[in-house]
């Protein structure tokens, strides 16, 4: 990987490659800094990768998560469906990926919507048991990025990344997956909170959803298109979340 070490002394800026940071506010135990020059927010020194890997799996677990029971599963299916059918237009014949896809809801849902074939990917063992065993016409696998790069999983025309990059460990490794997966033309749809939004308070830190370990980087419409233009995609448009905390933007991947 050619990326910054995230546990480096000096950080890097993954959004505008700045290196010029200032302290932000701490929460939990966790530091973060905010880049002078992007404004991007990031936990400083990171989780690492294992302990945020144990953390997410650990969540599926204690959630009672397995084969045959998910919480909430009929209300997520119904949704699951109805995400997938708002983007039928990209979904359409495509090979799609579901990047972070749970029990598989939104990946049965692309089946549905005409995807070609429609696959997910995620690190929870349960999620994906579950996924499996409810949505046997799409394709499942289970495991970390690092697991599935180096042209693993194929290419696909369509990829979804619902509430996921707030997550992960190395910013600049989950956009170099993307971009190696994602064919010339493919679209991208991607969910984060938006630090931004309304609904956060004049405190950031006392927002709720300003979660460390488990949200350890935030975003702004501006910094997650300038991210996705370094990593070689072209803002199509952000949709409209109706009131909700959710930044939702589509990304084209440049020929
Ligand atoms: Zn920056």
């Amino acid at each position: 990987m050619t990326t910054s070490s995230p546990n480096a002394k000096e950080p890097r800026c993954p959004v505008c490659s700045g290196s010029a940071m200032a302290p932000y506010g701490d929460k939990d135990g966790y530091s973060f800094l905010s880049c002078s020059d992007c404004g991007y927010v990031f936990c400083h020194p990171r989780p690492s990768q294992q302990a945020l890997d144990e953390m997410h799996a650990e969540q599926g677990g204690s959630d009672g998560i397995r084969a045959d029971y998910y919480p909430k599963a009929p209300s997520r299916a119904r949704r699951g469906l109805m995400n997938a059918f708002k983007l039928v237009r990209y979904v359409f014949g495509q090979r799609v990926l579901d990047l972070g896809c749970g029990g598989g809801f939104v990946v049965g849902g692309f089946k549905r919507a005409f995807a070609r074939e429609a696959v997910g990917l995620d690190i929870n063992p349960n999620a994906i048991e579950y996924a499996r065993a409810h949505y046997s016409d799409c394709t499942f696998h289970c495991g970390t990025l690092d697991d599935f790069k180096g042209g693993r999983i194929g290419t696909f025309g369509f990829v979804y990344s619902s509430e996921v990059i707030e997550h992960v460990e190395n910013v600049e490794a989950y956009m170099n997956f993307l971009a190696e997966i994602t064919q010339p033309g493919a679209v991208v749809f991607i969910t984060t909170p938006d630090i931004a939004g309304e609904q956060v308070p004049d405190v950031v830190t006392d927002w709720d959803l300003f979660s460390p370990p488990l949200h350890i980087q935030f975003f702004n419409e501006d910094t997650l298109t300038r991210l996705f233009v370094r990593f070689g995609f072209t803002p199509i448009k952000r949709v409209p979340d109706r009131g909700g905390p959710g930044l939702k933007m589509l990304f084209r991947k440049d020929a």
